[in-house]
């Protein structure tokens, strides 16, 4: 098992344990997570005209996965103005491509903008989340022992909260200074040191080019090579803001032009088409204008097709390998030791410190905390085999619980939130149906489920993602829980339609 890094190591401290439970009124609605999805949820329902919300936040802060990436380079690698909300546009973004900061700072205005905070909860830390179906109630208990209750719940944690150190032979023994790229210490000291970093993903091509300039120097050991296309980043001039500020329309026609380039990538990066041998032509320019030695060359090219594992995109990384204070090394580790790393052709590299860019604990097998749903049914059991839902955001046994990033909804060629503002509304629909008409429950029917997921590993099975190598969007057993086989387009005009027909409804 991956070792996971303490939640609280982003900034967050651990509250006090109260002396007995308490248990709080119960809320129209149970948001777990004040991350992108948390707030966004809140946003929408607020919109919608309820405003009696409770959210979760095990930490002290509001951002997820931007509060707690904010290792050197982070940066988003969806353009800022398709990667915010269309219904909270900011005209300031300060480049094409903004740094986590600014995504975070966008994240804390959300706040700010429409008044979440009266919402928020800070310090809770969900341990388990129970629903009641004699009550028609979900409550969750958190760490300290606190129960708090909603006629619907929002799972809202976020598919990358949990970052985790691999399960490597040796991890334990390594005396040295340990980093996961999720839970960056700030605090530490690179310069004139001798640094590893493990991982070539998408978080390790951000953090590699700001290494090598501080580090004395820094090995990079590669597992597999990512397709690494050039990023077209530019800083946005100041007439330009102004333009989005006094004419938002403008902003909202270039989102949609983003929107409709992102989503003709699908056909190169969802299925394997011309479009996706042209694809990897780019992406071998770029390395052949970027690396002039072909030995290197040959180690960067990876040996699968475009699209099956994340499209990485930077300009600055092969370049940052090739400085003279920097090593790739494409031998498997073969352990770590107290000193350093060992690979398998037997030579020990010592090392201050060991960076992990190696990825976090996806939750293929359920949720992070137990979800218990009707008769005592656990999510982590019904999904022991792979997670599955309905539309990616509903669970049969699990009435009135509503997923964000949930089962099969993440997109491989277009932005997040895209997808997550068409759960949002959809959220939104179950959820006033649930007050409106006074429900204890709203489960969507079994077979509905099944032949819904049943399509969705069809498609799959014709999808690059499935054609053949490893990465997190898979189990080991290679079932895609994770991935939408279509368009962004498709994915939000299924989830425009709420069909009575496919739940079942039973009255309070
Ligand atoms: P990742 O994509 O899972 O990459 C992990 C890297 O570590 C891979 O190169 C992997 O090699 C390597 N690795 C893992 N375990 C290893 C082991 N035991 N030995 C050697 N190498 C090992 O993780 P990530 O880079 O943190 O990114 C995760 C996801 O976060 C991305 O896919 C993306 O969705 C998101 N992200 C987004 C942005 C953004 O700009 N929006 C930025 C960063 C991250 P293999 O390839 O061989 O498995």
């Amino acid at each position: 098992m991956a070792k996971s890094i303490a939640d609280d190591s982003a900034g967050t401290s651990t509250p006090a344990v109260p002396d007995k439970t308490v248990t709080h009124k119960p809320a129209a609605v149970l948001i777990v997570g004040a991350g992108f999805a948390g707030l966004g949820m809140a946003i929408r329902l607020q919109q919608a005209g309820i405003n009696d919300i409770v959210i979760l936040e095990r930490s002290t802060e509001v951002g997820g996965t931007w509060r707690d990436n904010q290792y050197p380079g982070a940066a988003c690698d969806i353009p800022s103005n398709l990667y915010s909300y269309s219904f909270a546009q900011n005209p300031d973004w300060s480049r094409s491509f903004s740094g986590s900061r600014e995504i975070l700072g966008y994240i804390h205005h959300l706040v700010k903008e429409f008044g979440l905070d009266r919402y928020i909860r800070f310090g809770k830390n969900v341990e388990q989340l129970e629903f009641d179906e004699r009550k028609g109630l979900w409550s969750a208990t958190t760490s300290q022992g606190e129960v708090f209750s909603g006629r619907s719940a929002v799972m809202a944690q976020g598919p990358l909260s949990n970052a985790s150190f691999p399960d490597m032979p040796g991890i334990e023994q390594y005396k040295g200074h340990k980093i996961h790229s999720a839970r960056w210490d700030h605090g530490y000291d690179f310069r004139g040191k001798k640094v590893a970093v493990i991982g070539t993903g998408a978080s390790a091509i951000q953090i590699i080019p700001e290494l090598v300039k501080e580090v004395e120097h820094l090995t990079v050991f590669q597992r597999t090579p990512g397709w690494v296309m050039p990023r077209p980043d530019f800083e946005t001039p100041e007439w330009n803001k102004e333009i989005f500020r006094k004419l938002p329309f403008t902003q909202s026609v270039l989102r949609q032009a983003l929107y409709l380039a992102h989503e003709s990538m699908a056909l190169a990066v969802i299925w394997s088409s011309p479009l996706t041998r042209i694809a990897e032509r780019v992406g071998r320019w770029h390395l052949h204008s970027q690396v002039k030695d072909r030995w290197m060359r040959r180690q960067l090219t990876p040996n699968y097709r475009i699209g099956c594992k994340r499209v990485l995109i930077s300009n600055d990384y092969y370049p940052a390998l090739q400085k003279p204070n920097c090593k790739l090394i494409t031998w498997p580790i073969y352990t770590l030791c107290e000193n350093g790393i060992r690979s398998v052709e037997g030579i020990e590299h010592q090392f201050d410190c060991i960076v992990f860019a190696t990825g976090f604990e996806v939750s293929k097998a359920g949720s992070p905390f137990p979800v218990i749903g009707v008769g005592g049914r656990q999510l982590n059991d019904d999904w022991s085999r792979g997670a599955q839902a309905y539309k990616s955001i509903n669970v049969a046994g699990y009435p009135n619980l509503f997923f964000t990033f949930g089962p099969n909804s993440g997109p491989g060629h277009n932005s997040a939130l895209v997808y997550m503002e068409s759960q949002l509304d959809y959220a939104v629909r179950g959820i006033r149906k649930i007050l409106g008409e006074n429900l204890k429950m709203l489960d969507v029917k079994p077979h509905v489920q099944k032949q819904y997921n049943e399509g969705i590993q069809k498609r799959l099975a014709k999808t690059n993602w499935n054609s053949g190598c490893m990465s997190w969007y898979l189990t080991e057993d290679g079932f895609n829980a994770t991935m939408y086989p279509g368009f962004a387009t498709q994915y939000a005009n299924q989830m425009k339609e709420f069909r009575d027909k496919d739940y079942l409804l039973v009255p309070g």
